[in-house]
């Protein structure tokens, strides 16, 4: 039987781990509130090769959504590679000249520098016309031969690309492509057009990849359902507060020639599709263009340069699925992070700085 004794020692212990989850920061998560729920706002738009979802809540929510949806198409028009008129296409076409870009576009491109460097090369975006090689932007797929992949790789390299302000100079050849940063930074300048219109409480959901505002409107945790790359729904769930969650996996796009699967995301030093024993990789963090860059670098980097990256950071946590099925998280989100209830076979290791 139980002592008063051990009673008061066990609501201590209660009080202690109530009290440090009602503190605890990772990604302004917080603990339940009481705010009223409130209306909520949905609009769907097919954008920047996928579906884009807004969900907000509240009474500015109706026309936020209004300036959200303007602001992803916007975003979408400088960024394609594919129309003719924006920003990188005129980049891509301009054979060594300069070109004047967005204060948006300028932004992303320097981050981009500064995560090529971040990531020890891993993150490139000027891969384009390799990845064209491969078929990947037209979805007419084909393997193309060493010779080929090296002819390509000789006008690839970032070091090459010369941003001053707003200027920047691309060498003839060469193509760049934001498809690996492009959708996290959108989230960031999503959430903070819809902040900047009122709005505390939403869902951005960019084919995937998730950014929020605030809390879900009753105060509570969003929980974020993170998908297998083996194709059986999700195997976790992840309880975030403000945050961003973007993953990558060779499961997105890939096609299979021989028996042998090939994915979209490349490893810059051999053009081909990386392999680095990683079938997905989840970035959770405040800032989405960060979690988006990462996720398809820390791909590309494998769990050993994955972990060692992050034992180095401080702004970001991560899920990795290796392709044998194993899980690793790292120790910031132990708390957050909960197995579906279908998933509950496979082990999951944390890892600790
Ligand atoms: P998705 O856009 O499918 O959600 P990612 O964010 O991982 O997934 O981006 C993959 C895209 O990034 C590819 O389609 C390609 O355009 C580009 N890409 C491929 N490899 C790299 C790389 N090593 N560094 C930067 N961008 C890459
Ligand atoms: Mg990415």
């Amino acid at each position: 039987m139980k002592t008063n004794h051990s009673f008061y020692i066990d609501l201590a212990v209660y009080i202690l781990l109530a009290v440090a989850l009602a503190v605890q920061t990772s990604c302004g998560k917080s603990s339940e509130g009481d705010k009223a729920s409130a209306d909520k706002n949905s609009k769907s738009i097919f954008a920047m090769n996928t579906y884009v979802t807004v969900t907000a809540y509240g009474d500015n929510a109706e026309n936020a959504l209004i300036s959200a949806e303007d602001k992803i198409k916007s975003l979408e028009s400088m960024w394609s590679v594919t129309d003719e008129n924006s920003e990188i296409y005129a980049i891509n076409h301009s054979e060594g000249q300069s070109a004047e870009v967005s204060a948006e576009t300028a932004e992303l491109l320097d981050f981009s520098l500064e995560m090529h460097e971040r990531t020890d090369g891993a993150f490139d975006i000027s891969l384009y016309p390799v990845l064209t090689a491969w078929g990947f932007t037209t979805e007419e797929y084909r393997v193309p031969g060493d010779e080929e992949l090296a002819q390509l790789l000789g006008n690839t390299g970032v070091e090459k690309i010369l941003l001053n302000d707003r200027t920047v100079q691309v060498p003839a050849g060469m193509q760049i492509d934001l498809g690996a940063v492009g959708k996290g930074y959108a989230g960031d300048l999503v959430a903070e057009d819809l902040k900047k219109n009122g709005v505390e409480s939403a869902l951005i959901d960019l084919g995937g990849n998730i950014q929020t505002v605030g809390t879900k409107p009753d105060g509570g945790n969003w929980k974020v359902g993170i998908r297998s790359p083996f194709g059986e729904g999700n195997f976790a769930v992840l309880e975030i507060g403000e945050c961003a969650v973007v993953t990558s996996g060779g499961y997105e796009r890939y096609f299979v020639q021989d028996g042998k699967t090939y994915w979209h995301i490349l490893d810059p030093e051999t053009g081909k599709p990386a392999e680095s024993g990683i079938a997905s990789v989840s970035v959770i963090g405040s800032e989405g263009r960060l979690c988006d860059a990462l996720s398809t670098s820390l791909f590309v980097m494998g769990l050993d340069k994955a972990a060692e990256l992050w034992k180095n950071s401080d702004d970001f946590e991560m899920i990795i699925v290796t392709s044998e099925g194993e899980i690793y998280i790292t120790e910031g989100i132990e708390d957050d992070f909960s197995l579906s209830e279908n998933f509950s076979e496979p082990k999951v290791s944390v890892i600790r700085r």
